[in-house]
């Protein structure tokens, strides 16, 4: 029988179990506030828990653990890039990003990805398994201690698509922000989702009013599904009214990424179809220079063209920024350290 894994566990799913085992409610966020609180790995740093408990425990179940594989520190700014060990050998990819306000960890949420976005270093390996709660924890939990400081902020904009591994990452979501345990501001946590429609709804009724990013990166249904295959299965149309339906739900404002592609995307007819496309909607929109790949042979837009299509959306009244990159020196897009790796 597969044993559970205590900090996969909800603080109620502990204290149901604690009950069923015969011990205390109590002993349960004892437990749960050493695992997120004070983020210990292994039941012998409990000093609150006898020895007869950590048995009983230890023969129930365990701690899910991961392990730092290796870091790359950037010579440039303070951003660490990070792969980390699962417990099965599977590696997956963090990054550390620190700012003069705040702290913030991009993370994976599976191990490879079934998306197939051409662009994406992940999607060139192929899709392993989601990654359970406990292991998107460990990403902050080990880093927190790699860095010895607070992480304010968390992006699920690593490996893999977050929407594809919903119930995990709504489980993570409400692990990470209770407030007996890490207690990280829901308003500081953004899940990034190249548009799985149905989930987009579903997590508009969570009440979880995390911020959502649509990587959206063309205006046109037919140009964006030769780069973006979910494009077959939901139209541009249909995440617009999905993300007015979470905005609505939230108040959050929703954001865009959109990566510049030279002679791509990047035009003025693709500014104004995306004026036309986010009307009337409360937004925000991200331009990323496109961080190029091996096996996606287009470039990125260049600076001259990444600024005229800044000052087209600026003058349709669209809110854009430019994304500046951290850690250039350090391989830059997401899946490219696992990828350089070879870990599959
Ligand atoms: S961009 Fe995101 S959804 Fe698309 S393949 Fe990469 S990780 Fe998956």
């Amino acid at each position: 029988m597969k044993k559970i894994s205590y900090n996969n566990m909800e603080l109620k799913e502990l204290e149901d179990f604690f009950v069923s085992i015969d011990e205390k409610k109590f002993r349960a966020e004892q437990l749960f506030v050493g695992l997120h609180n004070k983020n210990y790995f292994d039941l012998d740093e409990f000093t609150n828990i006898s020895k007869e408990l950590k048995l009983k425990l230890e023969d129930y179940g365990n701690i899910n653990k991961s392990e730092i594989f290796k870091v790359f520190k950037s010579k440039l700014d303070k951003t660490r890039k990070y792969l980390i060990k699962l417990n099965d050998g599977n590696i997956i990819e963090s990054v550390y990003m620190e700012y003069s306000s705040h702290n913030t960890i991009c993370i994976s949420s599976q191990v490879g990805c079934k998306m197939g976005c051409t662009f994406c270093a992940s999607t060139k390996q192929k899709f392993v398994r989601n990654l359970e709660p406990s292991e998107l924890l460990n990403q902050i939990y080990l880093i927190q201690k790699d860095v010895g400081k607070r992480i304010s902020n968390i992006v699920l904009m690593g490996i893999g698509e977050p929407l594809d591994n919903y119930d995990n990452v709504i489980k993570f979501i409400r692990l990470i922000s209770n407030k007996k345990g890490y207690n990280i501001s829901i308003r500081n946590i953004t899940l990034s989702t190249c548009g799985i429609v149905p989930k987009i709804y579903e997590l508009a009724d969570e009440n979880l009013p995390i911020n959502i990013t649509i990587s959206l990166h063309n205006p046109f249904d037919n140009e964006r599904k030769q780069i973006m295959p979910i494009g077959n299965r939901y139209s541009i149309g249909d995440i617009i009214k999905a993300t007015k339906y979470y905005f609505q739900k939230t108040g959050r404002r929703i954001s865009f990424e959109y990566t510049l592609i030279e002679g791509e995307n990047d035009s003025y007819i693709h500014a104004k179809e995306l004026r036309r496309i986010l009307r009337g909607l409360n937004c925000h929109v991200n331009l990323i220079p496109l961080n190029k790949i091996k096996e996606f042979n287009k470039n990125s837009s260049n600076k001259e063209s990444i600024n005229k299509f800044k000052s087209y959306l600026d003058d349709f009244g669209i809110t854009t920024t430019i994304r500046t990159s951290l850690g250039q020196d350090i391989d830059g897009a997401c899946g490219q350290l696992r990828a350089a790796h070879n870990f599959n």
